[in-house]
C-alpha cells in the first residue's frame, strides 16, 4: 500500500461511484491486455470465479471434477459446493498436480479438471491441454448442458490464484487454457483485499462477447442491467433471466488493482525474483536444502512463495524445525496441509496414503516469507534462522 493507492481509493470514493462501475471495466481491460486472454471479468474473489465457472458449465450431481490433492481449501470447496464429487489426484515433485495421475483419474463422468499453479509456478499446459483432446477421452465424455455440448470435452479451468504473471513457454498464465481464474486476496501477489477476475480463452464457437454478458449477469443475480445502466435515462426495466449469484466486484478494489497492475511487472515481480534469488543462493550452499524450481527456459514463475524442502527429516522433524524458526522471531508457514488430511475431506473418505508424492512434498516443506517490504537484510535474517534451526534439530552442524 502506499500514497498512489490510496489517491486512487480516494477518488473513487469521491466519484459518485463505489461498487461495480468504470473501474472495474477498466481492470478487466488492463488484466486482458497484461496477459493476453480474449475477455476478463472481474468478480469478488477467486473463490467466487471458480464456482461461477463450474455453474457455468453445468456441474452438479454425478459430475466428478479432478483437483490436485495438493492445493488450497478453495480448490475443492468449490465442487462440493456444486454437489459434485472430489476426485483428487496426487502432484509431482514440483508441487504441481501430476499430468500421468489426471490421466489415471479420468472416467466417463469427469467435467473439469482444475490445475494450480501452486506458488506461481505454472503447471504442463501442453500435456493437460493435450490430454483432453485426446481422442479416447473426447470419446468418454458425455455433455449435458448446452455449454458442455459446445466444448464437447473435459473443460480446464485453471485456479491461477498464485500465478498472475506467471509464464510458460513465453505466454502469461491467464491466456494458457480455457479458463484462468486469478485472486486479489490480501496474501496473493497483487491484491484488491478481496477479489478475483475470470479470464477466458474458450475455443469457437464460443464467443467471447456474449459469454462476457452471460457471465457479468450470472455474477449479479441474473440480472439484464447492473446498477450503472439502470441509472441511465429510462433505464429502469430489468430482467431476471436465472437465479444467478452476488459476486461482482467494486470500484473500490478496482482502484488498487489498477495501481498495482501498472507496475506489477517492473517493479514487484521483480522485486519477488530478487529475494527467490537471494534464498536460492543461500540454501544451494546446504546439502540438506532442495530449493524449488521457478525459472527454467520454458517457464517462469510468478514468485509467489519460496517452497523450500528440507531433506531426510520427517514430518514431526519439520514441525520442530518451525518451532525452531519462530523462537527466532520469524514467521514461516507450510503451504499446504494436502486436503485428504484435513477433517471434511478425511471423513468423506480421502487417505492421504493414496497421494505419497504430495504427503512427501508437504512434510519436507517450510515457506518462507516473501513480500514486496522484505529487504535484503531481512531476507539474511530468514536465512540465518532456518540454517540455525535445521542444524539444531537435525544435529548436523
Ligand atoms: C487464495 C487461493 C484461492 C482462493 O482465492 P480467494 O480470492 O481467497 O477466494 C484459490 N486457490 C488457491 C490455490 C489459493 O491459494
Amino acid at each position: 500500500m502506499d500514497q498512489k493507492i490510496v489517491d486512487e481509493v480516494v477518488d473513487t470514493l469521491w466519484s459518485g461511484w463505489i461498487t461495480t462501475g468504470p473501474k472495474t471495466k477498466k481492470f478487466e481491460k488492463m488484466l486482458t491486455a497484461y496477459a493476453g486472454q480474449s475477455v476478463t471479468l472481474c468478480v469478488s474473489s477467486g473463490s467466487a470465479g471458480l464456482e461461477l465457472m463450474l455453474h457455468w458449465f453445468g456441474i452438479g450431481p454425478g459430475d466428478e471434477v479432478i483437483v490436485p490433492a495438493y492445493t488450497y481449501a478453495a480448490t475443492a470447496n468449490v465442487v462440493v459446493h456444486c454437489g459434485a464429487k472430489v476426485v483428487f489426484v496426487d502432484s509431482d515433485e514440483d508441487f504441481n498436480i501430476s499430468v500421468e495421475a489426471i490421466q489415471k483419474a479420468i472416467t466417463p463422468r469427469t467435467k473439469v479438471i482444475i490445475p494450480v499453479d501452486i506458488a506461481g509456478w505454472p503447471c504442463d499446459y501442453d500435456a493437460i491441454n493435450a490430454l483432453v483432446r485426446k481422442p479416447e477421452f473426447q470419446r468418454l465424455f458425455t455433455p449435458a448442458t448446452k455449454a458442455q455440448m459446445t466444448l464437447n470435452r473435459i473443460l480446464i479451468l485453471s485456479d491461477a490464484a498464485h500465478s498472475i504473471g506467471g509464464k510458460y513457454k513465453n505466454r502469461m498464465t491467464g491466456a494458457l487454457t480455457d479458463i484462468t481464474v486469478y485472486s486479489f486476496h490480501a496474501v496473493k501477489n497483487l491484491t484488491t483485499a478481496e477479489g478475483g477476475a475470470v479470464c477466458m480463452n474458450l475455443p469457437p464457437p464460443f464467443d467471447h462477447d456474449l459469454l462476457y454478458r452471460e457471465l457479468n449477469a450470472k455474477s449479479l443475480h441474473g440480472q439484464t442491467k447492473d446498477a450503472l445502466a439502470k441509472t441511465q435515462i429510462g433505464g429502469w426495466r430489468y430482467d431476471i433471466i436465472e437465479p444467478g449469484y452476488k459476486y461482482n466486484m467494486t470500484d473500490i478494489q478496482a482502484s488498487m488493482g489498477i495501481v498495482e497492475l501498472v507496475r506489477y511487472n517492473k517493479d514487484m515481480l521483480v522485486r519477488r525474483k530478487h529475494i527467490f534469488d537471494r534464498y536460492t543462493t543461500a540454501f544451494s550452499g546446504y546439502s540438506w536444502a532442495q530449493v524449488p524450481l521457478y525459472e527454467t527456459l520454458e517457464r517462469k514463475s510468478s514468485f509467489h512463495v519460496y517452497l523450500l524442502r528440507i531433506k531426510r527429516i520427517n514430518e514431526a522433524q519439520r514441525d520442530r524445525i518451525i518451532q525452531e524458526i519462530f523462537k527466532k522471531e520469524v514467521a514461516v508457514n507450510v503451504h499446504f496441509v494436502p486436503l485428504p488430511m484435513m477433517t471434511y475431506y478425511r471423513e468423506a473418505g480421502y487417505r492421504i496414503q493414496d497421494y505419497p508424492v504430495a504427503y512427501d512434498n508437504y512434510s519436507h516443506e517450510i515457506s518462507l516469507p516473501v513480500y514486496y517490504d522484505l529487504t535484503d537484510e531481512m531476507v539474511d535474517t530468514v536465512i540465518k534462522a532456518v540454517v540455525e534451526a535445521v542444524e539444531t534439530v537435525r544435529g548436523d552442524k
